[in-house]
């Protein structure tokens, strides 16, 4: 069973304070000691797509990155390219838009490199003991860095159910063109009966993959990359996924991914959630609907229980199954399949710091 630490957000009410809180947890159970001085260390994150959306805040990442240099190691924030067009599609424009989101030097300490370079295709194959794939294609500096520091958001996904660490490094750490792999099977589709040919859509979708036709918006399947913006905009209901055919596949996917991730760190990571600003939709998307009270922050070296825990406590203060909060699809299947492959563990013990 593995420890999962929490620190409540109702007994240190702004981020600075949760950011020494965290700070003193680190320190007082020493939970940095993988990291040797000299180690090249990657702390992943996800920069937000709007500054209304719940990313990590970079006071954080601050003290995220002071720990790191108290042990004589060089730590880098990083992220990798997305899979569509739009702020973060390739290294400059994301780190430009990092730096907009107050991800700058001076605000973080740390500088940022994109793990998967310039245009998002610097990969390295991983082995992996996994039902779908012996190996997997991660983000180069993911795997050549010495030490790994994750730190998620937790919220709702259209497709995965829910988005933490699992989803972070398995989708988070993918190359582009494994990304695409992830989401092939996730085509939506448009009913003619309820599309009320507002547009919206195609305004959004970044593939350019949506147009009209006289009855209603229709979808290039050729063209679509599967990222749900579509879904999420469409205020009439219009837009449809098959979920049943696409949520077990894209999530083992991710889950594959995340085995991977974690067997080129073994016993050199650490994952941490912050559960606050927790919202229906993940930080990906421009919208913003916030679906839980704030909870706190919660750490540990497995990112199974990590995310097994976080799920717990969200719909333990909500009160609610998590389907209800944000997508009514499986969203403990991640979980499951990742106890299954066995890299983490689904149980835990908590200890409130
Ligand atoms: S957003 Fe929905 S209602 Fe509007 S055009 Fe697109 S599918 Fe139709
Ligand atoms: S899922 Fe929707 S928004 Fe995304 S690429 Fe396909 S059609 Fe466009």
């Amino acid at each position: 069973m593995s420890r999962v630490y929490l620190i409540k957000s109702e007994n240190y009410s702004t981020d600075e304070l949760i950011a020494d809180r965290l700070k003193a947890l680190v320190e007082e159970k020493d939970l940095f000691n993988f990291i040797e001085e000299k180690d090249m260390v990657v702390v992943k994150t996800h920069f937000g797509e709007s500054n209304k959306s719940g990313y990590p805040r970079p006071v954080i990442l601050k003290k995220v990155g002071e720990l790191i240099k108290a042990k004589e190691a060089l730590p880098f924030m990083t992220e990798t390219s997305t899979l569509y067009k739009g702020n973060r599609s390739n290294a400059i424009i994301h780190i430009e838009h990092a730096y907009k989101q107050g991800f700058g030097y001076e605000n973080t300490g740390m500088p940022i490199i994109m793990a998967d370079g310039l245009y998002g295709d610097e990969e390295i194959d991983v082995p992996i003991d996994g039902k779908l794939y012996k190996s997997v294609k991660i983000a180069s500096l993911i795997v050549k860095s010495q030490s790994f520091v994750c730190v998620s958001h937790f919220t709702g996904h259209l497709a995965a159910g829910f988005g933490a660490t699992i989803k972070n490094i398995g989708m988070g750490c993918a190359s582009r063109r494994w990304k695409m792999i992830q989401h092939s099977n996730a085509k939506p589709t448009i009913s003619k009966k309820a599309c009320t040919k507002c547009k919206q859509c195609i305004t959004w979708c970044p593939e350019e993959a949506i147009s009209m036709d006289d009855k209603s918006a229709v979808i290039n399947s050729k063209k679509c990359i599967g990222c749900g913006e579509c879904l999420a905009v469409c205020r009439f209901d219009a837009v449809n996924y098959n979920w049943g055919a696409t949520y077990e596949e894209l999530q083992k996917k991710i889950v594959e991914h995340a085995f991977g991730v974690y067997n080129s760190k073994k016993g050199k990571g650490i994952y941490i959630n912050l559960l606050t600003r927790i919202s229906k939709d993940c930080d990906c998307m421009a919208q913003y609907e916030n679906i839980c009270d704030d909870i706190g922050i919660i750490v540990s070296t497995d990112p199974v229980a990590v995310d097994s825990a976080s799920l717990d406590l969200v719909e333990k203060t909500s009160g609610v199954a998590f389907s209800k909060l944000a997508y009514n699809i499986p969203y403990k299947f991640q979980i499951d399949y990742a106890d299954e492959l066995g890299f983490g563990s689904s149980k835990y013990e908590l200890v409130e710091f």
